[in-house]
C-alpha cells in the first residue's frame, strides 16, 4: 500500500513518491530562538521526528534539515529588553531544545543550520532576484516584488485581492506595494549587522529558509513541514523567493501540523499561553509526553489538558509493566505480521498516529492475557518494541527501569537476610541501624510472621 499525505499546495492527498527512488530530503523550519521551546514547538518537532523514522523505516535513506533562526527582530528586541547579546540569548535556547530533543529521543537533524552561517549565500540570492527583476533596493533594504511572481497565493489559497484589508496599515514608505517583503533589512542604530552590496543589514526571515534548504536538499526537494501558522506568509514567500532565483519548483510535499492548543488558543509566547518542554520533562516522563502528543493527528489541533498527560503516563506505565512481566525477548522468532501489516496501514494513511498507538495497547492486552494464562507472550513483546521503537519511544527508557528497579530489590533482600540473621542472633541495635537506615532512603520495612516484607 502506498504513502497517502495531504499535501497543502495541492489541498489534497497524494501518493508519496519521492523524487530520488530511495533518498528522501525533508527541510523542517526550525524555532526562531527569542524564547525558550515549548510544547507547541516540541509538537511540530515530534510529528517531523515520526515521519522521518517512519520514513526510514520504509526503507528510505532520509537527509532531515532543521534551521535555527538565530537573527531576527524578536530576537533582538527580546535581547535588548533582558540585557543580554543576542547572540547569547540564541545560544542558550538552542541548547535548551537540543538538551530537552535528546531527552524526548527526537532524532538529531541530519544539519542544524543557523541564518547566521548563510549569510554570504543570502546576499548571492538576493542580487540574483535583483538581477533577474523579482526585487528591488530601497534605501539599504532589499524587497521582494510580489506581484512579479504569478503563483504568489498557491500555497495559502489566498490571493492579493483578500490581502489588501490586512496589509493597509504598512507603514513602510520604502515598498513598492504593501504586499512586497523583505529580503534585506538596512541597519538601524543598535543592531547588529553584516556587509552588503546595498549597505550594512542583515537578512529578512523568509530568504533564509528558501537558501538553507536547497543548500542541503538542491531544488526542488522532497518535503518541507513546518506549523500551520508558518503557510502564510512565511512558506508562500518563501516559494516565491526559490522558484523566481532558478526557474524550478520548489517543494514537491507541503506537510504542515496543527497548533498545540491552550484554552482554545494557539500556544505560543506571544500570547502568553505556553509550558516550555523542559518544566513539562520535570514533571512528565519523555515517553508520556510523546504518546500525549501522538495519540492526536498531527492536523488536528490539540487542547494541552493535563489529565491528558497524567493519563498518558499512566498508560507508559501499563506499557511498561507488561514488559516487566513478561520474559526477555530473543532476537530470532515471529512477530504478528498482521498487526505490523495494520500500523503501516494506519501510518500509510497520512501518518494516523492515533490508530498506530491504540494497536500498541491492543498488544499489551493480549500481552497481559497471555501471561495470565502462563503462556509466554513473545510475539506480542516483540511486536510492541518494533512498533514503539518506529514511534520514537525510547525503548531502553521502558526496560531501564526494569533493570534499575530489579537490582535494587535483589540488593534489599541480601541485606534483608543479613539483618535477618543479626536479629536471630540477638543483634538488635545492629539489625535496627540497618531498617532505619533503609527507611532513611525510602524503603519501608514490614516485620510479619511470614518474613520481612519491604517497598520503595
Ligand atoms: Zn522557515
Amino acid at each position: 500500500m502506498p504513502l497517502r499525505l495531504f499535501n497543502t499546495y495541492r489541498k489534497d492527498y497524494e501518493e508519496f513518491t519521492p523524487l530520488n527512488t530511495s533518498k528522501v530530503g525533508i527541510y523542517m523550519c526550525g524555532m526562531t530562538v527569542q524564547d525558550r521551546p515549548h510544547l507547541g514547538h516540541i509538537r511540530t518537532f515530534i510529528f517531523g521526528d515520526v515521519f522521518r523514522r517512519y520514513l526510514e523505516f520504509r526503507g528510505y535513506e532520509v537527509a532531515f534539515i532543521q534551521n535555527f533562526t538565530d537573527i531576527d527582530d524578536k530576537i533582538i528586541e527580546k535581547s535588548k529588553i533582558e540585557g543580554v547579546d543576542w547572540r547569547h540569548l540564541g545560544d542558550k535556547n538552542i541548547n535548551e531544545y537540543l538538551t530537552s530533543a535528546m531527552q524526548l529521543n527526537i532524532k538529531p537533524a541530519t544539519y542544524y543550520p543557523k541564518a547566521t552561517q548563510f549569510i554570504q549565500e543570502i546576499i548571492e540570492t538576493i542580487t540574483t532576484l535583483i538581477e533577474r527583476g523579482f526585487a528591488y533596493e530601497a534605501n539599504g533594504s532589499v524587497y521582494f516584488e510580489v506581484s512579479k511572481f504569478k503563483n504568489y497565493g498557491k500555497l495559502s489559497g489566498k490571493n492579493l485581492d483578500d490581502l489588501k484589508e490586512s496589509f493597509r496599515i504598512d507603514p513602510d514608505p520604502n515598498k513598492k506595494s504593501p504586499f512586497d517583503f523583505a529580503l534585506w533589512k538596512a541597519w538601524k542604530e543598535g543592531e547588529p549587522y553584516w556587509f552588503s552590496p546595498w549597505g550594512r543589514g542583515r537578512p529578512g526571515w523568509h530568504i533564509e529558509c528558501s537558501v538553507m534548504s536547497t543548500h542541503f536538499l538542491g531544488q526542488p526537494f522532497d518535503i518541507h513541514m513546518g506549523g500551520q501558522d508558518l503557510i502564510f506568509p512565511h512558506h508562500e514567500d518563501e516559494i516565491a523567493q526559490a522558484e523566481s532565483a532558478r526557474d524550478k519548483p520548489f517543494v514537491k510535499y507541503w506537510i504542515h501540523s496543527a497548533p498545540m492548543l491552550l484554552k482554545g488558543e494557539k500556544m505560543s509566547k506571544s500570547t502568553g499561553l505556553y509550558f516550555a518542554i523542559k518544566d513539562l520533562l520535570e514533571n512528565y516522563s519523555p515517553e508520556a509526553i510523546r504518546l500525549f502528543i501522538l495519540q492526536k493527528h498531527y492536523r488536528s489541533p490539540a487542547e494541552y489538558i493535563p489529565d491528558y498527560l497524567e493519563e498518558a503516563e499512566k498508560a507508559i506505565e501499563r506499557i511498561k509493566n507488561f514488559l516487566k512481566a513478561s520474559p526477555a525477548v530473543e532476537h530470532i522468532g515471529p512477530v504478528k505480521e498482521a498487526v505490523i501489516q495494520r500500523f503501516q496501514e494506519a501510518l500509510d494513511d497520512d501518518l494516523n498516529t492515533p490508530r498506530a498507538v491504540s494497536l500498541l495497547f491492543d498488544l499489551v492486552k493480549e500481552g497481559n492475557q497471555k501471561l495470565s494464562e502462563n503462556i509466554n507472550p513473545h510475539e506480542e513483546k516483540k511486536t510492541l518494541l518494533l512498533l514503539m521503537e518506529v514511534l520514537g519511544f525510547n525503548i531502553s527508557n521502558l526496560l531501564m527501569e526494569k533493570v534499575e528497579t530489579d537490582l535494587i530489590r535483589d540488593v534489599v533482600k541480601i541485606i534483608l537476610d543479613v539483618r535477618q540473621e543479626l536479629r536471630k542472633n540477638r543483634e538488635f541495635s545492629l539489625a535496627d541501624r540497618i531498617r532505619k537506615e533503609l527507611e532513611g532512603i525510602g524503603i519501608k520495612i514490614k516485620d510479619t510472621k511470614e518474613g520481612t516484607t519491604f517497598e520503595f
